[in-house]
C-alpha cells in the first residue's frame, strides 16, 4: 500500500528502526548523514537503497527541510556508492517514490539504486 506522504514522520516505519539497529540490513556505506543498504526484494542484480539519517518522508520534505550539510551528504553518497561499486561504465537508475500515486511503500526518504543489468525504458 503507499503511503500519505503529507502524513508527519512516523517514528515506527521500517526504514526508522533500520537506521536505528532493531532490524538488520546489509549495508554497503555509511556516515554520519547516509546510509546505503542492498533492498532486501531487489529489482536488479544490484539493488541498493540510499538513506539520509534524518527523519524525512519525502523528497519535498528533504529538500525544504534537511540542511545544506545533508542534503549534499546524501547527494555525495549516492555518487560515491555508484563508483565504488563499478557502476559508472556499465550505468545504472535513481528512483525516488514520492507518495500515493508513486506506489512509495515506505514513508522515509530512500533513493533507489539500481544497475547489473539492461533496465530498459522508465516504465509507469
Ligand atoms: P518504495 O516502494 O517505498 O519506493 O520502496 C521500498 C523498498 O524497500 C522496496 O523495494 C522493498 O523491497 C524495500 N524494503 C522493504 N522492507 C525492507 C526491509 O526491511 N529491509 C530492506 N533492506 N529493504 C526493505
Amino acid at each position: 500500500m503507499s503511503v500519505d506522504a503529507t502524513q508527519p514522520y512516523d517514528d515506527g516505519n521500517i526504514f526508522a528502526r533500520l537506521l536505528r539497529g532493531e532490524i538488520p540490513s546489509r549495508r554497503v556505506y555509511e556516515d554520519e548523514h547516509v546510509v546505503v543498504f542492498h533492498d532486501i526484494a531487489p529489482w536488479a542484480p544490484t539493488h541498493l537503497l540510499a538513506v539520509p539519517r534524518g527523519r524525512y518522508v519525502s523528497w519535498d520534505d528533504f529538500s525544504a527541510n534537511a540542511s545544506d550539510t545533508e542534503i549534499a551528504a546524501f547527494t555525495r553518497a549516492i555518487g560515491k556508492v555508484a563508483r565504488d561499486a563499478g557502476l559508472v561504465e556499465t550505468g545504472y537508475r535513481l528512483i525516488a517514490n514520492a507518495g500515493r500515486d508513486s506506489h512509495q511503500e515506505v514513508p522515509h526518504l530512500h533513493v533507489h539504486i539500481m544497475a547489473g543489468r539492461p533496465l530498459g525504458p522508465m516504465l509507469v
